[in-house]
């Protein structure tokens, strides 16, 4: 194996069934990044009522075990507010996070994956080290930490029609700056595999070959809603029996070692 390869999982939204997916983690020798918003406001993309997270004595749990990071104060959208209140929430979102946790809190991942340079200055200047996306099929980290990519989605339907369609979706948002062309391969792995499970396997396969970097991401309130508890166990335990100790990092301790991975990962032309 390629001792570049680096394997970590992101959950988004700071939901209680966070607790079970950190269980499942655990069972499997696995580690990560949780991203957690003060209160996730209603009229958010998963959940029109909105929703309170985890607990102060879950939190401080969690973070003994996991890395912890900043998912703002409310989860809106940051690229659709005006600057001073985008500001507001990720200043808050990360000072309401410290104070909970009675420490530095350095990672960063954008409510629903909206972001513009704008947004991404600010939580910069806000005295974040990264801050993550959504943007999927990547087998890297970049070389813009705040535009830190992602692997695969936990979700059910991962059929060859909903990567191609999830790959063409992103792209619309996100033509110019060539990023796109880093994302084929991962994307072309990804479609000869016919369903999640598969594609999940396809890549953690791909990237111990490669010595490349496979990052799963999702939500703990859709695994529930989906019922996908079993899956989610099953697909940790195939990443378990291939990915070396050393290669399960959290995406913080990812970021730091970037410099290595960046130079692994050609620039696109
Ligand atoms: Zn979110």
């Amino acid at each position: 194996m390629n001792t570049t390869m680096r394997f970590t999982t992101s959950w988004d939204d700071g939901h209680p069934f966070d607790m079970r997916v950190a269980d499942l983690l655990d069972k499997h020798g696995l580690t990560g990044t949780f991203y957690v918003p003060a209160r996730v406001a209603p009229g958010g993309c998963c959940n029109p009522d909105g929703f309170q997270v985890l607990d102060p004595q879950q939190l401080r749990e969690l973070a003994a075990r996991f890395e912890v990071g900043s998912h703002t104060l409310d989860h809106k959208s940051l690229d659709s507010l005006p600057t001073d209140e985008a500001r507001r929430q990720i200043e808050a979102g990360k000072a309401w996070l410290e104070d909970q946790l009675g420490r530095r809190v350095d990672g960063f991942c954008y409510p629903n994956g909206h972001h513009d340079a704008g947004v991404r200055a600010l939580v910069r200047d806000c005295g974040f080290t990264y801050g993550r996306t959504t943007e999927d099929l990547h087998d890297g980290v970049g070389d813009d930490p705040f535009q830190m990519p992602v692997s695969l989605q936990f979700h059910t339907r991962r059929r060859r029609i909903d990567v191609a369609r999830l790959f063409v979706r992103q792209e619309r948002r996100r033509l110019g700056e060539g990023r796109w062309k880093r994302r084929l391969p991962v994307f072309a792995a990804a479609l000869s595999a016919d369903d999640f499970e598969a594609c999940f396997r396809r890549l953690v396969d791909r990237a111990c070959a490669k010595g490349s970097v496979f990052h799963v991401w999702g939500h703990s309130w859709e695994i529930d809603r989906l019922g996908a508890w079993k899956l989610l166990d099953n697909v940790l335990r195939y990443a378990a029996e291939r990915v070396p100790r050393a290669a399960r990092v959290t995406n913080e301790a990812l970021m730091a070692g970037r410099a290595l991975d960046s130079r692994a990962q050609p620039a696109p032309r």
